[in-house]
């Protein structure tokens, strides 16, 4: 299939939840820490991760990587250690 005709059935197709990719994307880390005040957003998104092959790695690997760092943070591992972690995960997301 190719890119074109995805972009078209993207379009023509409701997206999951009733929110598009790039509103669940731009909203995902206040979802992830439970920021968002409106429970009708929240539930939106809720429905859209359970059902988008785009945005559910994406949640599950920030939601992990908040809570590696949080986790970091109440260790209190050295800085520079904290920071070539960082740079790991970095380079790594850039292979795939
Ligand atoms: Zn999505």
């Amino acid at each position: 299939m190719t890119g074109f005709i995805r972009d078209l059935l993207g379009k023509m197709m409701p997206p999951p939840g009733g929110i598009d990719c790039g509103g669940v994307l731009a909203q995902l880390y206040e979802y992830i820490d439970e920021e968002l005040d409106d429970p009708a957003t929240v539930e939106k998104i809720r429905k859209h991760l359970q059902v988008c092959k785009r945005c559910y790695p994406r949640y599950d690997f920030e939601k992990a990587f908040l809570r590696f760092v949080s986790e970091l943070g109440r260790t209190s591992a050295p800085a520079e250690l904290r920071g070539r972690i960082f740079q790991n995960i970095l380079e790594e997301e850039s292979q795939n």
